[in-house]
C-alpha cells in the first residue's frame, strides 16, 4: 500500500535500522522505543491483521520473533523477560496498519518506569525519535547474536 509506512520500509523507500530480513518478514529497531532493544517484525505483505495473513507468514513471523528474542536474551542488553505484543487494529491501539509484533525487553523492577513511558507513548511525535546512535548500537549487539542463533 502507497500510503503505509511499513510498507515504505520493506519497499526501502524510507530508512530503518533493519535487524533482520528474508522473502516474508523484516525486522527493524522502533523509532520510539518503549525500552531500549524494543524491535518490530513485519510481514511484507500489506494485511491490518494478523488472522489475514498466509498461515505460512504467519509462523514465520512469530518463529522470527522468538529468535530475535533468543538474540536479545544472549546481547548485552540481557533483559529478565519480553513481552511479544501485537496491537491487532485501531480499537487495541494499533496506531500503524500493517501486521507488526513488538519484542520488548523488560527487567525485574521496572514496571513504574515502564508504566510512566507507556503514558508518555502518546508524546513520541512532539518529542521525536531517540538517538539514533543508541538504536545502531543495541540492532549491532542484537544483529550479532542473531547470527548465532539458529
Ligand atoms: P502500534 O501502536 O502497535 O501500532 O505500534 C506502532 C509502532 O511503530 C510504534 O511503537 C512506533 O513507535 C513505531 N513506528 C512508527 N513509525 C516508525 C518508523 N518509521 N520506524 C520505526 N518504528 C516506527
Ligand atoms: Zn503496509
Amino acid at each position: 500500500m502507497t500510503d503505509c509506512i511499513f510498507c515504505k520500509i520493506v519497499a526501502g523507500t524510507i530508512p530503518s535500522i533493519k535487524i533482520h530480513e528474508d522473502d516474508l518478514v523484516v525486522s527493524f529497531m522502533d523509532i520510539h522505543p518503549l525500552r531500549r532493544g524494543h524491535v518490530l517484525t513485519i510481514p511484507k505483505e500489506h494485511q491490518q491483521q494478523l488472522h489475514l495473513l498466509p498461515p505460512e507468514t504467519r509462523a514465520h513471523l512469530v518463529n522470527t520473533v522468538a529468535r530475535i528474542a533468543e538474540a536479545v536474551y544472549r546481547s548485552s542488553l540481557k533483559p529478565d523477560a519480553v513481552h511479544y505484543a501485537v496491537n491487532d487494529g485501531p480499537a487495541a491501539e494499533q496506531t500503524v496498519p500493517h501486521v507488526h509484533m513488538h519484542l520488548l525487553p523488560r527487567y525485574k523492577g521496572d514496571r513504574m518506569s515502564f508504566m510512566m513511558r507507556l503514558l508518555r507513548k502518546p508524546f513520541d511525535l512532539v518529542t521525536g525519535p531517540v538517538a539514533g546512535d543508541v538504536l545502531m548500537r543495541d540492532a549491532d549487539a542484537i544483529r550479532a547474536e542473531l547470527a548465532r542463533v539458529s
